[in-house]
């Protein structure tokens, strides 16, 4: 579906059915694949045809999902993963091993940071994280001769800053290495960073492109764009023969555009197996076929309500980059023409104790560790995800004993806001 708008994509890319097939995207419930002979199988095993013989590495039904997000973000190729998690460890791992460097963000969610921070640390893979805002010199200075990729979040959960794109992709192939951004707040409808510079584009599909709450998953898309080979010092798991498939060299046997996805499918599925389940793939087409409709309604909650925030005398400040007062809203303006998402943060003056009598007040909007969902949840990290610190301790982390993060959700802007209102009027 090449000359056809997003909107299009989103409702009927990736599965294109045949005369008298199903409308509706076959759920492949097998975990194996039958074949006439041994040699039709071999063929798999050597990476010389392409087809399915078991569920850990691909499913049809993963593929057909995996082929609408690639369109959507512009890539060349995706695979799904059993979560966002998954996503990013994938999509490092393919190209680090130990010994390895990765230049990362560090505006950047919780759970990315410890997989870097802590747990690639102890398989010998270390990491220089840097300021979104950090200039070129900066950038320059935190690259090492063994730095492999650049990470980063085009809008990072929960700080909400706003990545640079196109500087950190200079920076990074600046010193010929991929810049792999985690594009999962705003999604392919209000930002694509392929188009911006980036090679490789993750997701946590659990948020938006799910949308509903319903399943954990994360995608990877490559961008195709990247000359692996013209790196071949650096990425030797790409651009050398790989012993365990009969000495074939991911980057000349599928080219730029087929290579990495193929490596992390063939190597980091078969071995590790963060595989997405078909129904899984399969409910999460569902809110793909939506998900055009839905963010301008996220977008449009997620404003209003930071526009009403921000006027509220309980409230000491509003981040939310579609405010004109916002510190990213010149590059929000740049790469999020369309809005960026639902979330918004802010805090209360009153802290903890402010925050708690708030969100006990609240008809609509549920407590919950969970973002980017049809209705509207909000979570005070003091009180909750980092309960275990102190006022002062979360003050030094930029994480305010007052802070709340809201994600809008499809509801109506009016009720919303009431239901906000009613609840601030509590802890006057
Ligand atoms: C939630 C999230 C993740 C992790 O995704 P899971 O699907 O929960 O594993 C990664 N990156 C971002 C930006 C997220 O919001």
């Amino acid at each position: 579906m090449a000359n056809v708008n997003i909107n299009t994509k989103c409702v009927q890319g990736g599965y294109h059915p045949g005369n008298g097939e199903p409308r509706q995207i076959p759920i492949i419930q097998s975990t194996t694949f039958k074949y006439d002979t041994s040699e039709d199988m071999g063929k798999l095993f050597d990476l010389e045809a392409t087809g399915y013989f078991y569920s850990r590495l691909q499913n049809p039904t993963c593929d057909y999902v995996a082929a609408k997000i690639a369109e959507l973000e512009g890539g060349t190729a995706a695979m799904l993963t059993s979560s966002g998690q998954a996503a990013n460890f994938f999509a490092l791992f393919n190209i680090c091993e130990a010994g390895s460097h990765i230049v990362a963000s560090s505006s950047i969610y919780g759970g990315t940071f410890n997989l870097i921070a802590v747990t690639m640390a102890k398989m010998g893979i270390t990491a220089t994280f840097v300021s979104p805002d950090a200039t070129d010199e900066e950038l320059d200075a935190a690259f090492q001769d063994n730095t492999k990729a650049v990470f980063g979040e085009t809008i990072a959960n929960p700080a909400l800053t706003v990545l640079d794109i196109e500087k950190f992709a200079k920076a990074a192939h600046r010193h010929g290495v991929p810049l792999i951004v985690d594009n999962t707040f705003p999604t392919p409808i209000n930002c694509r960073p392929i188009e911006w510079g980036a090679d490789i584009v993750t997701h946590s599909t659990t948020k938006y492109m799910d949308g509903h709450g319903s399943c954990v998953g994360g995608a990877i898309v490559d961008s195709g764009k990247f000359d692996w080979l013209a790196h071949a010092d650096k990425f030797p798991g790409l651009c050398q023969p790989d012993e365990s498939y009969h000495g074939i060299t991911y980057a000349e046997k599928f080219g730029q555009a087929g290579a990495f996805i193929t490596k992390a499918t063939a190597q980091l599925m078969r071995d590790f197996g963060c595989t997405q389940s078909p129904q899984s793939a399969f409910i999460l087409n569902l809110g793909l076929e939506s998900l055009h409709v839905r963010m301008p309604r996220h977008v449009e909650n997620g404003q209003a309500v930071a526009e009403f925030l921000e006027k509220q005398p309980q409230v000491d400040y509003v981040s939310y980059p579609g405010l004109a007062s916002n510190k990213y809203h010149a590059l929000a303006e740049k790469y999020l023409g369309n809005g960026g998402c639902g979330v918004v943060s802010f805090n209360l003056k009153g802290g903890r104790k402010a925050a708690e009598a708030f969100m006990k007040r609240l008809k609509i909007a549920a407590i919950e560790t969970h973002v980017a969902d049809a209705r509207t949840c909000c979570l005070n990290p003091a009180t909750s995800t980092h309960r275990q610190m102190t006022d002062e301790q979360l003050a030094a982390c930029g994480i305010p004993a007052g802070l709340v993060r809201i994600s809008c959700g499809l509801e109506d802007k009016e009720d919303l806001i009431a239901d906000l209102a009613q609840a601030l009027a509590g802890i006057e």
